[in-house]
């Protein structure tokens, strides 16, 4: 189905809305058609050779139906898959603790700098378990979470919910409950800040259990693993559990494939350009390669670890990376593809800028191509 209204006929192939109306009620077309109507193929290519036009379909929306579309569909052969990393998101209420436990995790503190204790960036950092790796992904809360979803992207494979033995369930702990239950993922409780004196772990497992999240040690299957972000108690557990809980799932990958995967927070940093921490899912995202994400395409010019900022010059699946190339920041929760051809990148980019333009001046969300059809 084509998506080309009358006007946008009429200016495609140069001819007055009247003279198209008029043909198409010689043609007994007209029943209810205004400006606005749309135009299906066949009644499309009836009415041009009715006025002895030629027109085309031009390649737009159809470049990004069919190439992204094949990339996205394109199903690796088992023989192609091999283990990946899991990808691992925090989540749970306001100062339980999320950012300190990944803070503790990679050895740094971002809490103490951060403005008011609020993270304000989403951050995505590979770790390393002897040998095994984990991908962390904190953000400033799972509205993100929620918004990335929205748009399709699905990058987290196990939530980590974050419960303060202080607080307990609150609001936003429930909430994050069934964002993960939505999102169809695995879930570990993190029961936190346990080094407090005078917690009550049987209230906390007596909440989860009201949240059909029954702890493992009440015969459910739900791993509770107590924690102190602060004290350093419990990381080794809770890493062990999550790559247990990996391995039961065996996420897999095909490396040998062009990268695709979600961008999650882009900024434009003075002299160095937009930098996109992006997300691969699947395949091997290089330097030199061609990219496109959202409205925004360029070539990787540099990667760079999210960790330390070392260099990278590959970057394979489950892994979190900083790239530099893009022409504007792509927005979080968008989908990166990798394209053989900067001219088709470029043009996919095009078209969907175009689109979404449209739609913000229209008000409408479906999408519109004034350009499908070219006088030739
Ligand atoms: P977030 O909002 O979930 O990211 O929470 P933060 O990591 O920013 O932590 C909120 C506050 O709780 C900070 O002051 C942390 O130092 C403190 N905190 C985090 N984890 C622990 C813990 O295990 N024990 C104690 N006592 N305090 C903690
Ligand atoms: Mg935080």
């Amino acid at each position: 189905e084509l998506p080309c209204t009358i006007r946008s006929f009429s200016e495609a192939a140069g001819v007055s809305v009247g003279k198209v109306l008029g043909t198409m009620m010689q043609m007994g077309l007209q029943g209810g058609v205004n400006i606005n109507s749309q135009l299906d193929l066949e009644s499309a290519e009836a009415v041009a050779a009715e006025m002895e036009l030629t027109i085309e379909l031009k390649a737009t929306e159809t470049l990004e139906d069919s190439l992204i579309s094949e990339l996205e569909d394109r199903e690796d052969g088992a023989e192609t898959l091999v283990p990946r990393a899991p990808i691992v998101t925090f989540l749970g209420h306001v100062d339980h603790g999320k950012t300190s436990l990944l803070d503790y995790l990679i050895g740094i503190n971002v809490v103490k700098g951060e403005a008011g204790g609020i993270t304000q960036h989403i951050r995505a950092y590979e770790i390393d378990k002897d040998g095994r790796k984990i991908t962390f992904v904190d953000t400033p809360g799972h509205e993100a979470f929620t918004e990335m979803r929205a748009r399709g992207a699905n990058v987290t494979d196990i939530a980590v919910l974050v419960v303060a033995a202080d607080d307990g369930i609150m609001p936003q702990t429930a909430e994050a409950i069934s964002h993960a239950k939505a999102a169809g993922v695995p879930i570990v409780v993190a029961l936190n800040k346990i080094d407090l004196e005078g917690v009550d772990e049987n209230r906390i497992l007596t909440q989860l259990t009201e949240h059909q999240l029954t702890p493992s040690e009440w015969g459910g299957d739900v791993e509770v693993v107590r924690t102190s972000a602060t004290k350093g108690t419990g990381m080794d557990e809770l890493l062990e559990t999550l790559l247990t809980v990996a391995e039961l799932n065996e996420y897999s990958a095909n490396p040998n494939r062009e990268a695709m995967g979600v961008c999650i927070e882009s900024e434009q940093q003075g002299d160095r350009g937009v930098v996109a921490k992006l997300v691969v899912q699947n395949g091997t995202l290089r330097v030199g390669d061609v990219l496109v994400c959202g409205s925004a395409h360029g070539r990787v010019r540099a990667m760079n670890s999210t960790l330390n900022n070392e260099p990278m010059t590959e970057a394979g699946p489950s892994t979190p990376v900083s790239v530099m190339g893009f022409d504007e920041a792509p927005g979080a929760g968008e989908r990166f593809h990798v394209l053989d051809d900067i001219t088709k990148a470029r043009e996919i980019a095009q078209t969907r800028a175009h689109a979404s333009s449209q739609e913000s001046l229209s008000g409408i969300s479906t999408k519109v191509s004034f350009e499908n059809f070219q006088e030739m």
